[in-house]
């Protein structure tokens, strides 16, 4: 072809490509560090099975489909495109290994995709301007670059089909078959103008790549090249998991300011697709509060490329270890504030943490994180709390619970009820930790009863904290009050240990991720949790309890997302209403991972919901849509909101809700 226009071309393109990059590296490093190199064999099989595997796409299966055919074309296309690179310096070039047959197997390949990429983009297109599904929103930039990648295909068809005109014996006409099927387009044309159309398609595609390469950093197709780093340097822990703090030797608590997020979260913002996944099931979102998990990230990223300079600068000295110079640098650069212009305050407040939207990414992008560092800079950098919240942390901070009730009243709920204390039996087999709302709400008490003495008839050996007992930190924690919860979580640790507690009952969701999933980072080992749900199941296995039949009764189980989504504890609770004869069990249409928050989780159970519409009103709408009588829960908070929404809602007289043990004991044999 021309090998001095291929080498401009590719000079220009690829010294201006990496050159991008490198501003986009530098522009992360402005980010606080975060160590993502551990347990490198997990992060090759997270890469093989939601990278390559495309699984969280394939989820949902038609749009999935399509963008996995478009990931899969892509790169059987890139192939071809490098291979034409070469041929621009030389006309028989090919890749090492696609000389031969298999050189021949990969046209046929290369030909069948890119008409399966071709299906996926008119696909695509009718999608974004026939069907709108609410969580895209029309983007030009989205419809450009379908049209180019379709430009690429076309290109490539073409450059081909006049190509086996010209030499009709080429060995890879009849494999490359759209190709050869094209060829008589240019039939009865003339050497010369076939001969024009080949170099014109051949570097009218080439062109088109190398351009499509340079477009990408600029948008949200930067997906393209980042998401797969992003899937391998995803966080492993579990997604409930919030991270530690450190205290020692920072200044700044929580994230006030972009540079104080780790680079982690600005690979995040380059990664954002836009599809609104996050968005679709956001229970904030889908009841008018001001959040909605796609803006936030968005948002920042506009922010991060509105001050790419400055961030870029900011990265260059921090990679050189002039952390003075960076952090004056920081200090000296005027900027709308982070919460509050870029983000909405109240939206930071409106997140349950209910996990919908980490769990829907599908390019692993952590929304609460993100999030809860934003309430943490609220909260001990700006001693900004709500109003309503003050009274929770003041009783967190004084009788450590968020009721505010004497300390000492802690085991009041227990009554006359055969409940032992550790204090008294030295070890059991279970500490059951009962919680705050089990210990201090009455409704929730109930149900710490009706487990005891479900306990009890099994003849299993567990035993309480009592007055021993404190908050396990999630409301503290939730709410961006890390000191605090720093002050809760190892004073549990340490009467745990001093009673050498090997295992852990829980009968909330929220204790039960915070000590199994977070308490590990301070300092507690080998301790197994276990929900009340799973317990109660595995006792009616072994015929520890034995159950009877009731009167019919319409029940339909609502997923907590500490317990469902965030820990994968879905069928359980359904094995104990399955075990109960006269039991139908009817699925809300939003169940198990899919399932609707009540509204209560991340520290909004102590908030006031005054914007928009209320989010247990509307869980509890689609509860009574299935002509359920009760409405069964296995989470303390959720079983508050639940209940409330009955009442408000004026249904007190057709619908109940319950605790699975509360349940249980009523079908006790
Ligand atoms: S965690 Fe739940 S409430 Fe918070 S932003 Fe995500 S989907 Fe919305
Ligand atoms: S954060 Fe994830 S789910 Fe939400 S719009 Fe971006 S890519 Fe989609």
């Amino acid at each position: 072809m021309n090998p001095v226009f291929m080498t401009i071309l590719l000079f220009l393109s690829m010294s201006m490509f990496i050159g991008t990059l490198a501003d986009r590296f530098w522009l992360m490093r402005a980010g606080e560090n975060q160590n993502m190199n551990d347990r490198p064999w997990e992060r090759f099989k997270s890469l093989m099975i939601i990278g390559f595997g495309q699984q969280r796409l394939l989820y949902k299966r038609w749009a999935g489909l399509m963008h996995a055919t478009i990931f899969f074309g892509f790169l059987v296309i890139f192939t071809r495109t490098a291979t034409l690179v070469g041929r621009g310096f030389s006309p028989d070039f090919h890749l090492p290994l696609l000389g031969g047959n298999l050189g021949l197997v990969y046209a046929l390949f290369k030909d069948t995709f890119a008409v399966l990429v071709l299906l996926a983009i008119m696909y695509a297109i009718w999608r974004r301007l026939v069907v709108k599904p609410s969580r895209l929103h029309l983007s030009l930039e989205a419809l450009f670059v379908l049209v180019w990648i379709a430009a690429l295909m076309v290109t490539d068809f073409l450059a081909d089909a006049a190509m086996f005109t010209l030499q009709p014996d080429h060995a890879e006409k009849g494999w490359a078959w759209v190709s050869t099927l094209t060829v008589g387009v240019f039939e009865g044309q003339s050497e010369a103008v076939v001969t024009a159309w080949w170099q014109g398609m051949f570097w009218i595609h080439v062109v088109l790549l190398l351009a499509f390469l340079n477009f990408l950093p600029f948008g949200k197709h930067f997906h393209v090249i980042t998401a797969l780093p992003a899937v391998y340097l995803r966080r492993l822990t579990p997604s409930g998991a919030l991270e530690k703090m450190d205290f020692e030797g920072r200044e700044v608590f929580g994230v006030g300011r972009l540079e104080d997020f780790s680079w982690r979260r600005f690979l995040d913002m380059y990664t954002c697709t836009e599809c609104g996944r996050c968005d679709e099931m956001c229970p904030a979102n889908l009841t008018d509060k001001p959040l909605k998990p796609r803006s936030i990230i968005v948002d920042e990223r506009d922010q991060a490329y509105g001050m790419a300079e400055h961030l870029i600068a900011v990265g260059k000295l921090k990679a050189q270890g002039k952390m003075a110079e960076a952090a004056a640098a920081v200090e000296a650069m005027t900027r709308p504030a982070l919460i509050g212009e870029v983000n909405d305050e109240e939206a930071i407040w409106a997140c349950t943490t209910c996990g919908w939207c980490v769990d829907a990414c599908p390019v692993m992008i952590d929304h609460i994180p993100n999030i809860i560092d934003q309430r943490r800079h609220l909260v001990m950098m700006e001693a900004k709390v709500p109003a309503v919240l003050q009274g929770a942390l003041k009783g967190l901070e004084n009788n450590s619970n968020p009721w505010n009730v004497s300390a000492a009243g802690r085991e009041d709920w227990i009554g006359e009820l055969d409940v032992p204390r550790m204090r008294d039996k030295g070890q059991a087999d279970y500490l059951l930790f009962v919680g705050c709302a089990g210990s201090f709400d009455s409704r929730n008490s109930d149900v710490l009863r009706a487990l005891c003495t479900l306990l009890n008839t099994a003849g299993v050996d567990y035993a309480v904290l009592g007055t021993e007992e404190l908050c396990c930190g999630d409301p503290a924690r939730r709410v961006g009050h890390e000191y605090l919860f720093q002050m809760q979580a190892p004073a549990n640790i340490t009467t745990f240990q001093k009673y050498k507690v090997g295992k852990v009952l829980t009968a909330c969701p929220h204790c039960f991720n915070m000590i199994a999933n977070e308490y590990p980072d301070f300092g507690l080992q080998d301790v197994e949790v276990i929900h009340h749900g799973q317990l109660l199941a595995e006792l009616i296995a072994a015929g520890r309890l034995k159950l009877k039949g009731g009167e019919a009764l319409a029940v339909t189980y609502h997923d907590s997302c500490y317990l469902g989504r965030h820990n994968n504890i879905y069928d359980a609770p359904r094995e104990i209403l399955g075990a109960i004869d006269g039991i139908e069990q009817r699925e809300m249409p939003r169940n198990r991972r899919e399932g609707f928050c009540c509204g209560a989780g991340g520290g909004r159970m102590f908030m006031e919901e005054d914007l928009g519409t209320r989010i247990n009103h509307n869980r509890i709408d689609e509860a009574a849509s299935t002509g359920a009588a009760e409405v069964c829960t296995a989470c303390p908070f959720c079983l508050t909101m639940l209940g409330d929404a009955i009442k408000e809602t004026d249904r007190g007289e057709t619908m109940r809700a319950r605790d699975i043990a509360e349940v249980m004991l009523d079908n006790l044999a």
